[in-house]
């Protein structure tokens, strides 16, 4: 993929981008109340007067959240404040009936941390973490078109999300989709969001801002709310720096605003000036404590965090001697990486690794299935493969068997001793065959002997076919040329 195209058109100026992505948290509860924090297709079903924001009661914080905070905090590299609190951030809105959203503004939970990102051409880079808070997502307004009428549904009203907020280290949209990829990766690789972003679980906020190479103070910057799509992101930066390069280039200003991003018509639409912000009069919100996080706590849960993308991809090399393209594959999909070290506890060779990407990745790509509903599960898959390497099947047989588990999920030995797929091993067999093959072709053997090449294939061929396809060719090519 290309860096920035706009970029390399105008070489005298730099994109500066910070990208803010909220995290909903996949806890039970929701942050403050026991309503369930579960999706549901019927509205207003998980409220309770805590999260409708009834005047005069008590919420009280999910200790999960905190966990899963302090979680995202040591997966990003951060420092875990020890106190950190609770702000009331006010504004009206219908999806917000408290009038207030409770978030952190002023003592987050987690600060200056940083993820690595990796590039196309395999360099890597530092992408700093400004700070991670906790806060509550508000509901959901709809709007019938048909009736004029708007519909408030809470379901959502008071779920746990994070925020985290990233330095402007980002420069093209290259780099935006590989930290998005990155953070997305971590998040899912410890287990605190399921991070859809079609659904919303994981939605970034991306702050852009151009300014001449030259100039050590960063330009206007406008924000691109809520873009749910990698694709979506890097097009819409793309044609933000066009826009702001082209209004630097003609003289005018640049707005401070808030935009969205027209997918249908490729370009961005202006929503709101950031220069008529509301002033959201924050406050500690006095219904909460602080959130204290001891030194015991914070060892509790490092000793608990999983093995992240990052170090797996470095791990396979070093360990397992995968190429970069390899490891990057086997770890862009917690669900890939899950298959794989399954599949190597059993039979830890690296043919379970070629065998993953071409057939089972390529099985389940065709098909369209999930790769936790592919019938070749790894311990099939481990089977498989053991016997190719021990020479029981050979490689066309071993396709076979893959092709038949896939759609039965039966077990492969048996598979291939129903079959009758058990390859023709020894050399006494296999030498009696090729002796009958060399007399009953005796001009083919002429022929390869006054220098023709194809004839010894021709050979192979036909030894291969008088052992029903259960030969060995290898060592059927050995014997041939003893006897030749
Ligand atoms: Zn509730």
């Amino acid at each position: 993929m290309e860096k920035s195209l706009v970029l390399e058109r105008y070489p005298k100026y730099r994109m500066d981008i910070g990208i803010e992505v909220h995290v909903q948290l996949n806890t039970k509860s929701k942050i403050f109340c026991s309503c369930s924090n579960a999706l549901t297709d019927q509205q207003n079903q998980h409220i309770c007067q805590i999260c409708a924001g009834y005047p005069g009661v008590l919420p009280v914080l999910n200790q999960q959240v905190v966990e899963f905070a302090i979680m995202a905090g040591l997966g990003t590299n951060c420092t875990v404040s020890e106190i950190s609190e609770f702000d009331r951030k006010h504004y009206f809105y219908p999806d917000l009936p408290k009038n207030y959203q409770i978030t952190q503004n002023y003592f987050p939970i987690c600060k200056n941390g940083y993820v690595m990102i990796r590039l196309e051409d395999g360099t890597e880079k530092k992408i700093r973490i400004n700070r991670i808070h906790i806060e509550e997502d508000a509901g959901k307004n709809m709007h019938s078109d048909l009736t004029g009428e708007s519909y408030v549904d809470l379901n959502r009203t008071g779920t746990p999300l994070l925020e985290i907020v990233s330095e402007p280290d980002i420069e093209n949209a290259e780099e935006a989709k590989a930290y998005l990829k990155a953070l997305r990766l971590i998040m899912q690789y410890l287990g605190v969001s399921d991070c859809n972003m079609e659904e919303g679980s994981f939605r970034a906020d991306t702050n852009l801002s151009v300014r001449l190479r030259t100039n050590q103070t960063l330009g206007t910057r406008c924000e691109l709310k809520n873009i749910n799509s990698f694709k979506f992101i890097s097009d819409a930066i793309e044609y933000e720096a066009e826009r702001h390069i082209q209004a630097i280039e003609s003289g005018e200003r640049i707005r401070q605003e808030t935009r969205l991003w027209d997918s249908k018509n490729r370009k961005s639409i202006s929503m709101r000036s950031k220069e008529d912000l509301a002033d959201y009069r924050y406050c500690t919100d006095p219904d909460l404590a602080l959130i204290r996080v001891t030194s015991e706590k914070l060892q509790q849960v490092k000793h608990g965090m999983p093995e992240l993308a990052y170090d797996k991809y470095h791990r396979y090399i070093r360990v397992w001697g995968l190429s970069a393209y390899e490891a990057d594959v086997v770890t862009s999909d917690i669900a890939f990486t899950k298959y794989f070290e399954s599949a190597m506890a059993i039979y830890p060779k690296k043919s379970v690794l070629n065998w993953f990407l071409r057939d089972v990745l390529g099985y389940v790509n065709d098909t369209k299935i999930e790769l936790a509903a592919c019938l070749v599960t790894p311990e099939k898959l481990a089977q498989i493969v053991k016997m190719l390497d021990e020479n029981l099947i050979n490689n066309t047989a071993a396709k076979e068997v893959f092709e038949i588990v896939a759609k039965t999920g039966q077990n492969p030995e048996h598979v291939v001793q129903d079959k009758g797929l058990k390859q023709i091993g020894s050399v006494e067999e296999l030498e009696k065959i090729v002796k009958n093959v060399l007399s009953e072709h005796a001009s083919v053997v002429a022929e390869y002997k006054s220098g023709k090449q194809n004839a010894f294939g021709f050979l192979v061929g036909t030894c291969m076919k008088a052992t029903g396809g259960k030969g060995n060719p290898k060592i059927i090519q050995e014997i041939l040329k003893k006897h030749l």
